[in-house]
């Protein structure tokens, strides 16, 4: 079960095995990006890393930490299709980051979604961000284990 002490590699075996490819996720959203992924990212892309922020990426905040997303080809609708999704799948599917390996559309992708946000949005050491977190308890759902 996940659960705030998963590491990657455990999110990394559910969300891997788990994702059957029916590109249903990648076609009415997008993956996040973490900052720290952009480096690697931009290299395998042969990109520079601000054309892949200007170009690709869309930022996006949560709990008072910023990242980016992959942007959203959006037509008069709050969300699109990610950028990088073609017909035939994931035009990055070799180089694809952390979120989009271990995202999925079955029973554990809200859990598994939950997990990501809570490693990499949530700071214990933020006050605001841990203000923000207890705001989004009232109504959205947590994974078992996060001690503020
Ligand atoms: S980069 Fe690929 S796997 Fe990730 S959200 Fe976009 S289309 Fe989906």
């Amino acid at each position: 079960m996940i659960n705030a002490n998963t590491s990657v590699e455990e999110a990394l075996k559910v969300g891997e095995k788990k994702c059957n490819g029916c590109i249903h996720c990648c076609s009415f959203g997008s993956a996040y990006v973490l900052k720290e992924e952009i480096p690697e990212l931009a290299k395998n892309l042969k990109i520079s890393e601000d054309k892949l922020i200007n170009e690709y990426l869309e930022p996006f905040e949560l709990f008072n930490t910023k990242h980016f997303r992959f942007k959203q080809l959006r037509k008069d609708l709050p969300y699109g299709k990610c950028i990088f999704l073609e017909k035939k799948g994931c035009k990055i599917h070799n180089i694809r980051p952390l979120h989009c390996r271990i995202a999925t559309c079955d029973e554990n992708g809200e859990e598994i979604n939950n997990w990501f946000r809570i490693k990499f949005f949530l700071n214990l050491e933020d006050k605001e961000s841990v203000r923000q977190y207890k705001e989004y308890l009232q109504f959205g759902k947590t994974i078992p284990g996060v001690k503020l």
